[in-house]
């Protein structure tokens, strides 16, 4: 390799282990010795907020069973990012930029709680998903998509169709979208509020839906202003795949109106059918123009009225599980409970018992 190549290497990896402070090899040493993983491997990717990393588990009996590949996002508490996530929280006041080091690492986990939290309502909803295996502080371990040698599933902006059928194919893909949109706005009571195709994997014909630890209840007071901008980056996304996208309007209304189906295929078909019964494509010019414009004042129609009004990322946190609507779905086999079996450790208790482990801080000491 060249040298700057080289450098460029050096310093990713310098990153990449930068955000493995003692706290955070400990929590991991925690995770091998019960057994969730037993490698872990090198970044899948490092983000500003988050670096993810592959994982091996292997199996008691190895001539029997395969290797099973995990993923472990493991949020950044060393450097303060959160600025531009301002938005998505609320109570922004009391986590002020420049806070001390506490706050921030308060901040930290609960954003590693909100994203482990809202992928199980996923997953409980049946919506392709990682599924969530084990949050400790800042560390949340999950299932891996990708294949069985280690190659995560790439992301939809990279994905490579091929076949005679391509078009066909990215209208379906469209479809499908719509109709997740749909149901996790329904089902799960979430808007995801950072979709594109950067947190969409895709692999034969899925699309797969990751990164949702921004993502908002209805109450929020910026849910529909995120949805809106959810649906446009969809549609800008899949026009520059050349597929005929429905108006965001139109899109908005499907996603949001309380009666229809949250099934497929009855979800698809619901979709397929807006496309029977729109306007006629509109002919000249100026029809056209008109419809872009009608699309800028729906897309600009929801400002919020008050920016201040608050958001309680505490109180969403402290929510117990009896509280939340879909509970019945959140029946939870796939978390490891967590008995503080370790030394010196001191579980204050989780609100949410067995769902959301390790609340303690005082476990691990940082160097
Ligand atoms: P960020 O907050 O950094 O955007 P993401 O959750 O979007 O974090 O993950 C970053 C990247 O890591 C994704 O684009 C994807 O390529 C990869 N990735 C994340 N989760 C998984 C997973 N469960 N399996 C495979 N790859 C994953
Ligand atoms: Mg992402």
């Amino acid at each position: 390799k060249q040298g700057q190549d080289r450098d460029k290497d050096k310093s990713d990896r310098a990153t990449a282990e930068l955000v493995l402070d003692q706290r955070t090899r400990m929590i991991l040493l925690q995770m091998i010795n019960r057994g969730l993983v037993s490698e872990i491997h090198g970044a899948i990717s490092t983000g500003k907020e988050a670096n993810v990393y592959g994982a091996v588990l292997y199996p008691d009996n190895p001539d029997a069973d395969e290797p099973i590949q995990r993923a472990i996002k493991i949020y950044k508490t060393a450097i303060l990012v959160f600025k531009d996530r301002e938005r998505y929280i609320a109570g922004e006041h009391r986590f002020k930029a420049g806070s001390d080091k506490g706050n921030n690492r308060k901040m930290v986990k609960l954003w590693a709680e909100k994203e482990f939290r809202n992928l199980r309502r996923l997953h409980a909803a049946g919506i392709a998903c990682p599924e969530p295996l084990m949050l400790k502080l800042h560390v949340l371990v999950m299932e891996f998509l990708g294949d069985k040698r280690g190659y995560a599933y790439p992301r939809l902006r990279d994905a490579r169709l091929a076949g005679d059928d391509v078009d066909d194919q990215w209208h379906h893909l469209y479809v499908q979208l719509l109709g997740i949109m749909r149901r996790l706005y329904q089902v799960c009571n979430l808007v995801h509020a950072d979709l594109s195709e950067y947190n969409i994997l895709y692999h034969d014909k899925q699309l797969y839906i990751i990164d949702v630890s921004q993502s908002v209840e209805h109450d929020h007071p910026h849910s529909l202003e995120f949805l809106r901008m959810d649906i446009k980056n969809v549609g800008d996304f899949f026009r520059r795949q050349g597929v005929d996208t429905l108006q965001d309007r139109t899109i908005f209304n499907f996603i949001t109106a309380p009666e229809g189906p949250v099934e497929e295929p009855a979800l698809s078909q619901a979709i397929e059918h807006l496309y029977e019964i729109r306007p006629a494509v509109a002919e000249t010019d100026e029809a056209a123009a008109a419809l872009e414009v009608d699309n800028e004042v729906f897309r600009n129609q929801y400002i919020p009225q008050t920016l201040d009004e608050v958001y309680d990322i505490e109180k969403d946190a402290d929510k117990k599980v009896d509280e939340l609507v879909y509970k019945h779905m959140l029946a939870d086999r796939t978390v490891v409970e967590e008995k503080e079996e370790d030394a010196g450790s001191s579980d204050e208790g989780s609100d949410e018992g067995a769902a959301l482990s390790g609340d303690d801080e005082s476990d691990v000491d940082e160097s």
